[in-house]
């Protein structure tokens, strides 16, 4: 192995830019502009002539010689001939013919190349890598494994230090600089594991030639349309040896695990699943690769710090120290047999080669229950996300738990396995929360006696634990929250091995596990089930009940779904988690992860309100029948409605829907006055029915009419001086706007619109407009029609109505959503003239629109309002989150701006601020990314690009903040 550490302390040839370029046109006929390119012992500049041809001079190293550059060269050839789907530089020949120039510098010879330039940028420059670039990243190392497998060079057996196979001696040989003795024991633990797997494995790892350097540094990437950097690329292949084949895929997932150390499973379990879909990967070497990663993470980490102080200066290398060490602790904190298992699950195997043994074991087994049942009959209870046993916000605190267990004494109660529990993250966060129950629990009073349920081994003594040992199958018991009897070496089937211990919810936690973990969690994030619940099996046969929860499969719910319900009722998200429960403005997925809800305007006084709750039960135990009977609520509502709505809107109709409500109410002005056509704004959406889609020009929902609007539709140009034709900077863009609605009035029925523009992203409409453009259509006959739907109800903060925002007053006003906090209901509130105009001609009933269950949810809607202060709320919230997103704006061009007032707000994405080039897609992939951080939100406007900011108005500012950060952590990390 000698030379292992002379190559790294080699500095680079001796040549500048300069030199480049002459050696560029003296050799190889190519003028241009010279760049360094960065290199650790080479010199590499990148040539651009003049008609924009690029090309890489590469000047090598001496100190690698002649048959390892041959080597590359054919290597280079090699691959581009298996046509992977990626590229890979080509070389070029020199003006002689050949591939390899020597040029002498200072009596040493150089030998120099020129090899084709990939355009596009190296996966550095990205921080956070999605899901589908890891794959794609997986990808291409597996291609160019695949492409080598028939290549060799006689070249190939060289002792390079990056070789993942001198892992232990790159780090034998640099520990020494390494003084902080935390570091050294990081390395040292990382190391323990390697060994120990190497000395196992070693003899049955595939050998071949490899790249040796499928990193970040070197995968190109081009953008796609949102904006992520996408892997087509594969350069330098100056690292190349014979080493083992799934050392290829262990290098990318440690320079993987670099960019995402807050989710390094699965950085790790992406890239591996993707490359052995190109190379699949034997049981040894899924065993071997963990062990790798860990081996090739703390030999970066030494060799990084150690080339930072032998060149104290060189940024480059200093700045790799942060980020090798920090992927060094992210991958040493990670327990190595449930790493393999989710390796070998991503690949398609069981999780673990003894699976099925033991499954077969505890299947067939008979075994002492580890609580004697005494003739109780126990029952399960239920902990997970939609337990019947939680509600208003329970789970949050200790106490609340307890109460949902309720064990009475005598009773005996079991807490269930593989359950995605509810009290496991109360609050969203970034990270996945390890929800997911690896054990079982027995409730029962403190003092019960914990028996072995089979003969075993007492592996570990704790104060509050015992784990045994089961042999032949090996298997492990872990008794936890107990307190251990007196006991030996051994143990028979049915000794009492503890007793419970007290506490506030005496119950005995018991696990099993394939493995020996040193810290055996008691849980694990719901995303690498199948890993984890193989390793820590079902443990219902030693209680004697069925303890496994089932399990609620998102994937297996939307292909339901799809077989089901029509294709065209739309679903957010491209993997959308199973929503189970809400409160305040949270929501929660089956797995147990609490999310952030910026998108509810629907559940305006929050989800599963205490009040809402309470009046709902009530009332259906009461009476809920069809509107057309007398009862109280309905009164009670219209006139709560009309108590908040300036005079003269004094005439109630009770509707279902936002749709509705505006199909009404253009009913009503056609009748008032006898015309048929209807003003509305260009993008608009009023609602699904044929009356209101007909008015409904926005070119998502309704795309048809959005290239050619139906007869009888007048359009005007939204008020949007964002986009529009008048601005924010022409003080009479109000006159303006309205100036449009007055030369289309003639003869009109209505005209309808959002006082805010809430479909168009929140924006505020100029002042005047309002005003101006309802005198425009007043003077010419026609109503005024206001769309609350979105943007009314105490949403603005200042003004419980949008239209109170301009001053205006219209002649019919609609509302839903906000109405009945999701339980259908929406009104439309007008003049006792236009209502009675309307009566003339017919009656009105919607059999439930407006039933005794929708309107006192109504009610109880308006007294949360009241009570609670929510529109106050929304105005200090919504003044704090809007200060908040417009100093992100500030910091991050791709905000062109941020609209709306209260807790209606949109955040405009554009590519370039200037032509205001609609950032769509970059507003789907961030919205994705958001949700993986645990932030529900999604994108609006014509042109989808503008962030729908509309939480329920109990939102608080810790959480205003958190969307605030999680949006800048996305727009800094990329999507
Ligand atoms: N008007 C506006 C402004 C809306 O945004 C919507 C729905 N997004 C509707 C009407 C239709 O309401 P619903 O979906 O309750 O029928």
């Amino acid at each position: 192995m000698s030379g292992l550490f002379e190559g790294y302390e080699i500095t680079a040839p001796p040549f500048g830019p300069q030199d480049g370029s002459e050696l560029a046109l003296e050799l190889f006929g190519l003028v241009g502009e010279p760049l360094e390119l960065g290199s650790h012992q080479d010199r590499n500049f990148r040539i651009t002539a003049d008609d924009g041809r690029r090309a890489v001079l590469k000047i090598a190293n001496p100190h690698f010689g002649l048959p390892s550059l041959e080597m590359q060269n054919a290597a280079m050839i090699h691959v581009a001939a298996a046509g992977p789907p990626f590229g890979t530089p080509q070389p070029l020949a020199a003006l002689d013919g050949s591939l390899i120039v020597a040029v002498e510098r200072g009596g040493v010879t150089y030998h120099v190349r020129m090899v084709s330039y990939l355009e596009g940028s190296p996966l550095t420059d990205a921080r956070h890598l999605s899901s589908e670039v890891r794959s794609a990243l997986g990808a291409i190392a597996g291609g160019v494994a695949a492409a080598l497998a028939d290549f060799d060079h006689p070249a190939a057996d060289r002792v390079l230090q990056w070789d993942v196979r001198h892992a232990r001696g790159v780090v034998d040989g640099l520990l020494r600089h390494v003084d902080d003795p935390q570091r050294r024991s990081l390395v040292e633990r990382a190391m323990a594991v390697h060994d120990a797997a190497l000395d196992r494995l070693a003899g049955s790892l595939r050998l071949q030639v490899t790249h040796g350097d499928v990193t970040d540094y070197n995968v190109i990437g081009q953008r796609d349309a949102a904006g992520r950097l996408m892997p087509n690329g594969l350069i330098d292949f100056g690292d190349m040896t014979r080493s083992y084949l799934v050392g290829e895929a262990a290098v990318l997932a440690a320079a993987a695990v670099a960019h995402d150390r807050d989710d390094a499973l699965a950085a790790l379990s992406d890239t591996v699943r993707a490359f052995h879909r190109r190379v699949p990967l034997t049981e040894p070497e899924l065993a071997a690769l963990f062990p790798l990663v860990l081996g090739r993470a703390a030999a970066s980490a030494v060799s990084t710090l150690q080339q930072a102080t032998l060149e104290p200066d060189n940024a480059y290398a200093v700045g790799l120290i942060e980020s090798d060490w920090g992927a060094l602790t992210a991958v040493a904190e990670l327990p190595s047999a449930p790493v393999e298992a989710v390796l070998r699950v991503a690949c398609g195997l069981d999780a673990h080669p003894r699976s099925g043994e033991v499954r077969a074991f505890l299947d067939g087994g008979r075994f002492t229950p580890v609580v004697d049942t005494g003739g109780r009959s126990p029952r399960t209870v239920d902990l997970s996300v939609g337990s019947p046993e939680y509600a208003f916000g329970e789970w949050e605190s200790r106490e609340g738990v307890a109460r949902a267990l309720a064990v009475g004494s005598g009773e005996l109660a079991v807490g269930r396995w593989g359950e995605a529990r509810l009290h496991r993250s109360p609050r969203p966060a970034a990270g996945e929360p390890d929800a997911l129950h690896l054990g079982a629990d027995v409730f029962a009073a403190a003092g019960e006696p914990v028996r072995a349920p089979f003969a075993a081994e007492v592996a570990e003594l704790r104060d509050d634990a015992v784990v045994l040992r089961h042999r032949d199958p090996d298997l492990w018991l872990r008794l936890d929250h107990v307190d251990p009897a007196p006991i030996g070496d051994r143990v028979d089937a049915g000794a009492t091995v503890a007793v419970i211990a007290s506490g506030s919810i005496p119950h005995v936690h018991l696990q099993l596990a394939l493995e020996a973990l040193p810290e055996l969690p008691g849980w694990a994030v719901p995303s690498q089930r199948a890993a984890w619940l193989a390793l820590c099996p079902d443990p219902s046969p030693l209680i004697g009940i069925d303890a496994a929860a089932p399990h609620r499969d998102a994937t297996r719910l939307l292909a339901a779904r799809r077989r089901v319900v029509a294709a065209a009722q739309q679903v957010y998200y491209r993997e959308p988690p199973e929503m189970v429960r809400g409160w305040r403005q949270r929501m929660y997925d089956a797995d147990g992860r609490a999310y952030l809800d910026m998108v509810n305007n629907v559940a305006v006084v929050g989800h599963s309100h205490p009040g809402v709750a309470g009046a709902a039960e009530r009332q259906l135990r009461l009476l809920n029948t069809n509107s057309r009977f007398l009862y109280e609520s309905m009164v009670e509502l219209a006139e709560r409605l009309v108590e908040l709505l300036p005079h003269p809107l004094d005439s109630v109709f009770f509707v279902n829907s936002g749709s509705e409500a505006n199909d009404l109410a253009l009913r009503l002005a056609r009748t008032f006055t006898g015309r048929d056509d209807v003003i509305a704004t260009g993008g608009a959406y009023h609602g699904w029915t044929t009356a209101t889609y007909a008015i409904s020009t926005s070119p998502v929902d309704n795309p048809t009419a959005a290239l050619s609007p139906p007869p009888g539709l007048r359009v005007v140009p939204q008020a949007n001086t964002y986009r529009g034709p008048y601005g924010d900077s022409d003080p009479d863009a109000g006159e303006r706007y309205a100036e449009h609605v007055r030369r289309c009035a003639e003869g009109a029925a209505a005209f309808i619109c959002e006082p805010v523009l809430g479909n168009a992203g929140g924006l505020l409409v100029p002042p005047g407009y309002l005003a101006a453009a309802y005198a425009h259509v007043r003077e010419r006959g026609g109503l005024c029609i206001s769309d609350e739907v979105q943007v009314g109800y105490g949403r603005l903060g200042q003004w419980f109505w949008a239209f109170q925002q301009q001053g205006a007053v219209p002649d019919i006003v609609t509302m839903a959503k906000s109405t009945g906090n999701g339980q259908p209901l929406g009104a439309v509130v007008t003049t006792r003239e236009v209502a009675e105009a309307f009566h003339r001609n017919a009656g009105f009933f919607s059999s439930v629109g407006g039933s005794p269950l929708s309107c006192r949810i109504g009610i109880a809607v308006l007294d949360a309002i009241r009570d609670e202060r929510l529109v106050e709320n929304a105005a200090a919230v919504g003044a704090r989150l809007k200060g908040s997103l417009e100093r992100l704006a500030e910091r991050h061009a791709l905000i062109g701006a941020v609209h709306g007032a209260g807790l209606y707000l949109g955040v405009e994405l554009v590519r370039d601020r200037d032509a205001k080039t609609p950032a769509k897609q970059e507003a789907y992939a961030i919205c994705e990314r958001m949700r993986e951080l645990g932030v529900i939100v999604q994108p609006t406007g014509d042109h989808e690009n503008v962030l729908k900011v509309k939480p329920p108005l109990c939102i608080d500012a810790a959480d205003a903040d958190l969307f605030a950060t999680t949006l800048d952590r996305v727009l800094s990390e990329g999507w």
